[in-house]
């Protein structure tokens, strides 16, 4: 029996969908469609701040890949002739000082941040604690570079170059430099935020989403002329760039706050804070730690945040640890 209306019907059908696959409206809107999703289902709510964040990491892998890098980083400090103190066998003398100083900030912000992530929680925050399953780690490298990063997972390294912009910031550097510890703490405080609210994993689920759409916007313009793909790939890069440089501000800022509320609650003075970043702000251009170079937020913006942030800080202080002189 012949049903040509029905077949005909049919055949229509599927060609609308065999011509929207074919077409590069299609392929972008299926890609669209589907990172969306993949966006959406993948977002963690940083308690931190109240934003949401997209992270496709677990914690176990988070702590694995920053153990990775730690140990490559610090193999490539070494390789270049800047020592890891106390990595070796023997530890003694100023090393050991300055390590076990380095470890004893590192102590206390470690437990303010597991009290920090305790109180959020019980204020009803859904998210994961971290604070307490992270393998930290603290080693002081020998080096010019006034540089400081905790990286996923709580690996934290300092370097004594930034001891003396931490310390008595006279351009000399010696154990004087932590005779106060405060300002050294403002720094690590604020490394240890990145790592608690996932800064790296997120920059790392970005990016694969991204490297994903390019895949997209590649394959849906295979029969373009060059000259117009490379126009668009690189309208998609710019664009692609700019959304990051967003985040990372953001990150920045965050990274500032939670450092601030680390501090209080291991009674390290938060006043010091402010002052720190504009001595950060400071250092000369070639200098400069890669860190702060230029994603951190203009000083004007942090000097305010830090205003705003401060009147709540120091009453926080003073309940926990007595009053600031
Ligand atoms: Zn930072």
């Amino acid at each position: 029996m012949r049903m040509p209306t029905q077949q005909g019907g049919m055949y229509r059908g599927g060609g609308g969908i065999a011509r929207l696959l074919r077409s590069r409206f299609g392929i972008l809107l299926i890609a669209a469609v589907g990172l969306f999703l993949y966006w959406q289902m993948n977002q963690k709510s940083v308690p931190f701040s109240g934003r949401s964040q997209l992270n496709t990491v677990s914690i176990e892998q988070e702590v694995k890949l920053g153990q990775q890098s730690y140990l490559q980083i610090l193999n490539q400090e070494q390789s270049q002739g800047n020592a890891v103190l106390c990595a070796g066998e023997t530890c003694s003398g100023e090393d050991a000082e300055l390590t076990e100083d380095v470890r004893e900030i590192g102590a206390r912000l470690q437990a303010a941040a597991v009290e920090l992530e305790q109180e959020l929680l019980k204020k009803g925050y859904a998210f994961t604690p971290v604070a307490d399953k992270f393998d930290w780690t603290y080693y002081v490298v020998h080096s010019e570079t006034p540089n400081a990063f905790c990286l996923p997972g709580g690996y934290v390294a300092v370097y004594t170059g930034i001891l003396d912009i931490t310390g008595n910031y006279d351009g000399r550097l010696g154990m004087d430099d932590l005779a106060d510890p405060d300002k050294l703490a403002v720094v690590m405080g604020h490394e240890i935020g990145h790592a608690l609210a996932h800064h790296g994993a997120e920059r790392m689920s970005q990016q694969q989403v991204m490297q994903m759409g390019q895949m997209a916007v590649g394959v849906s313009m295979g029969d373009m002329d060059p000259s117009q793909q490379r126009a668009i790939m690189q309208a998609f890069g710019i664009a692609a760039q700019g959304s990051m440089l967003k985040f990372s501000r953001e990150h920045e800022t965050e990274a500032d706050k939670i450092g601030l509320d680390l501090l209080v609650r291991a009674c390290y003075d938060p006043r010091e804070a402010p002052e720190l970043w504009e001595r950060m702000g400071q250092i000369g251009g070639g200098q400069r730690p890669p860190e702060w170079m230029s994603t951190h937020p203009a000083s004007e913006t942090r000097a305010e945040n830090f205003r705003k942030w401060m009147p709540g800080a120091i009453a926080e202080y003073e309940s926990r640890c007595g009053p600031l002189q």
